[in-house]
């Protein structure tokens, strides 16, 4: 992308009321707008690296067996009667509201009632079973605060997965390969290092659920760490019993703060008997499905990632879920330099390679401070000095220091 043709602008301020390390940054580097406390959008800059992040989550998903699809906003108050979750009293984070008849409506906060429904239409006997479903969906909570940036929205993308198995057996199975494709997504997006499986408040059927838990001191949740071990408990749930069941002592935890990127329950049957949800066994008789639920924040990892992998210069993306890979500066505007300029940005784009290409008259020193704000994994600078010795500056974001490269050292180095 030109940047000469990108509509948004980086920017020295930010709101007023944004106190957040995140959402500061990310609105300086100009990748989300602050419509209003917990509610961001996204621009093009901000949108490629949800895509990214989004992109690597669907791989890993499709890759245990799930089947994407999309589940609708407005959700019909009878579904949520069923299990007892239409009562404020019961999920206070509702935002509801009424068609033009009065019928009452709510807007997806969670989509584990409206999945059952839907899948019950396709499902009769033990032959349908297993079936593993995800979605990428904007949940809407009406949370009460909202002081952490993207990272708690009133309104934000979750990556919501449902399996129903026929048995704890085939459930269990497929849990591990959640837990497993988990960290393999976290790996990926660049945080596997300090992100851990905690083992955290169950529900109504299991003592634990867990919970994908990761060291950011912006984070809302405080975890105790068993490095050794490599798993974590919340402090919600750190008593003795739960030490003892783990095999654990106490002064082996260090207590960090951090942030559910990800939360995976087993809910047994229970919700299947609250909705009816069953088939028939090969017995010929009626059985209820065993549900699992898995998700994962997705503008919440974003935000998770800005906060860790950030400097006094701004954003530092890793390479995977980066916006662009390279940051072309082109400094002059001579024939020769625009020329080269242009031929490495084409080339580069025609190798697949995401690149902006600053093409705007800025000074120098602007360009660089906006490749680094924007967290660009490399910066390319061609200048008339660069073409006369026909070769390019290169610096990593990562690096201090600029160094003059052949064209076949630059490819390299990108990878191509
Ligand atoms: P929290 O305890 O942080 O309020 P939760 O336990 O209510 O989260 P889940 O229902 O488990 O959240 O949702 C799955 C995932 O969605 C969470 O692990 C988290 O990463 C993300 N998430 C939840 N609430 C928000 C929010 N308000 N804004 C952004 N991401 C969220
Ligand atoms: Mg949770």
């Amino acid at each position: 992308m030109r940047l000469s043709q990108l509509f948004t602008k980086t920017s020295k301020t930010v709101p007023a009321d944004e106190t957040s390390k995140n959402a500061q940054l990310l609105i300086k580097a100009g990748f989300v707008y602050k419509v209003m406390a917990g509610v961001y959008a996204y621009t093009p800059m901000g949108l490629r690296v949800l895509e990214k992040i989004k992109q690597i989550v669907r791989e890993e998903m499709n890759a245990i067996g799930g089947q994407e699809l999309i589940m609708s906003s407005l959700q019909r108050k009878d579904t949520w009667e069923n299990t007892g979750r239409w009562d404020d009293v019961v999920v206070d984070i509702w935002f509801k509201s009424k068609l033009k008849d009065g019928t009452e409506v709510g807007f997806g906060w969670s989509h584990e009632e409206a999945i059952i429904e839907m899948v019950k239409q396709h499902l009769s006997s033990y032959k349908d079973l297993p079936i593993k479903v995800y979605q990428f969906q904007t949940k809407m909570r009406n949370e009460l605060r909202a002081k952490s940036g993207i990272m708690r929205g009133r309104e934000f993308v979750m990556k919501d997965m449902y399996s129903c198995s026929v048995n704890a057996e085939q459930h269990e199975a497929f849990y591990q390969a959640t837990i497993e494709a988990y960290n393999r997504v976290f790996d990926r997006v660049g945080i596997g290092e300090d992100t851990y499986v905690t083992f955290a408040s169950g529900g109504a059927f299991t003592q634990f659920s867990h919970e994908f838990q990761t060291i950011c001191d912006a984070g809302e949740d405080v975890i105790y760490l068993h490095r050794g071990k490599n798993i974590a408990i919340n402090e919600e749930v750190l008593d003795d019993e739960t030490l003892s069941k783990l095999g654990i002592a106490r002064d082996e935890l260090e207590k960090v703060k951090s942030a559910e990127v990800g939360n995976i329950f087993n809910f047994g049957t229970q919700k299947s008997q609250d909705t009816d949800f069953a088939f028939t066994n090969e017995a010929g008789e009626k059985q209820f499905v065993h549900l699992g639920s898995y998700g994962i924040g997705i503008t919440r990892l974003m935000g998770v990632v800005a906060e860790k992998f950030s400097d006094e210069k701004g954003l530092v993306w890793p390479a995977s879920i980066a916006p662009a890979t390279v940051y072309i500066a082109r400094l002059g505007e001579s024939e020769d330099t625009l020329k080269a300029a242009d031929e490495l940005y084409k080339e580069l784009t025609d190798k697949n390679l995401d690149v902006l290409y600053d093409d705007r008259a800025l000074r120098p020193g602007e360009k660089f401070a906006d490749a680094d704000l924007m967290g660009i994994p490399y910066r390319v600078v061609i200048s008339d000095k660069t073409v006369a010795a026909g070769n390019y500056e290169l610096k990593a974001r990562t690096s201090a220091e600029a160094s003059m490269v052949s064209r076949a050292e630059l490819l390299k180095t990108l990878g191509i």
